[in-house]
């Protein structure tokens, strides 16, 4: 299938390895130019070197930087010729027990996975309307269906953004215009973050390889998820086909989530 964005230009925020690099990776094997962001120079480089070795027919810039800077954002908007398609990322906020958060805490999380989003969204929706071609992907978390008590921060952070794509996605100044913007939200997918996870959850028992195991046989898909699977789908969302599929929260987690709805 042909998705019909091949030229068009793409904003993938924290994007050197995992789930924003799958997203990067599914775009620019279709022909779309890049601007790639994460915060380490050294591995955005070589991030960026490989996609260019692997697509020469694309352009890939890169911005080191944190993206909840805002200096770090408005590089990331000045280095991308047209915003055609935004997919906001960033790091997880830490897992915890909230009595131990505090403002800061809390306002760390909201500004990464809430606010710069919604930030990065509002300097480009209307561009995108005018051109009458625009595509926002967040990846956000199946935890935002399903939360997950020690990932409170994110479960918070994340469900403020939604709850704001879900009402911006209905304007008809942006939807009438083939704009969309829909949340993807992962289950359990085969990256640092989810090593990392595996690791914090196995020190009770000291058995990494039988938490990871046990992890693994509580998806329906006895597997964990592929970053290429999840950019695959993130680059459908972002096709010319793409178009009436706006305000959704779409679940990839290999039937890890037990509800009907
Ligand atoms: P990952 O493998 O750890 O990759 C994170 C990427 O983001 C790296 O390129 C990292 O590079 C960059 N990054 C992190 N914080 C950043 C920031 N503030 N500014 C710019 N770049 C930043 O993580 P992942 O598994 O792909 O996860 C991506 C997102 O999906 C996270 O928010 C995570 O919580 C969420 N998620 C993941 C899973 C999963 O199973 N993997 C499940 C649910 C939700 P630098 O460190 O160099 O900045």
């Amino acid at each position: 299938m042909d998705l019909g964005i091949k030229g068009r230009w793409a904003i993938v925020c924290a994007a050197s390895q995992g789930l924003g690099k799958g997203c990067a990776e599914a775009l620019g094997g279709e022909g779309v130019n890049l601007v790639i962001n994460a915060r380490t120079a050294t591995t955005l480089e070589q991030a960026a070197a490989e996609l260019r070795s692997r697509f020469p027919g694309i352009e890939v810039r890169t911005v080191a930087g944190d993206v909840a800077e805002p200096a770090v954002r408005e590089a990331l908007l000045s280095a991308c010729p047209q915003v055609d398609i935004l997919v906001n990322n960033a790091g997880g906020p830490p897992p915890g027990d909230f009595r131990n958060w505090d403002r800061e805490d809390w306002l760390k999380a909201l500004d990464a996975n809430m606010l710069t989003p919604i930030e990065l969204i509002k300097a480009v929706v209307d561009g995108m309307a005018e051109r009458g071609f625009g595509r926002v992907v967040n990846i956000t978390s199946g935890a935002v269906k399903a939360p997950i008590d020690i990932l409170g921060l994110s479960n918070g952070a994340r469900s403020g953004l939604t709850g704001f794509i879900a009402g911006l996605a209905r304007q008809q100044r942006l939807a009438g215009r083939n704009v969309t913007l829909n949340n993807l939200l992962p289950g359990a997918f085969d990256t640092a973050r989810l090593q990392k996870t595996l690791q914090a959850a196995s020190q009770v028992s000291g058995d990494l390889q039988a938490t990871t195991q046990a992890r693994r046989q509580a998806i329906p898909a006895a597997r964990f998820g592929d970053a290429k699977e999840f950019g695959a789908y993130c680059a459908f969302l972002c096709s010319v086909h793409g178009g009436y599929i706006t305000g959704q929260n779409l679940l990839i987690d290999g039937g890890a989530y037990p509800g009907t709805f």
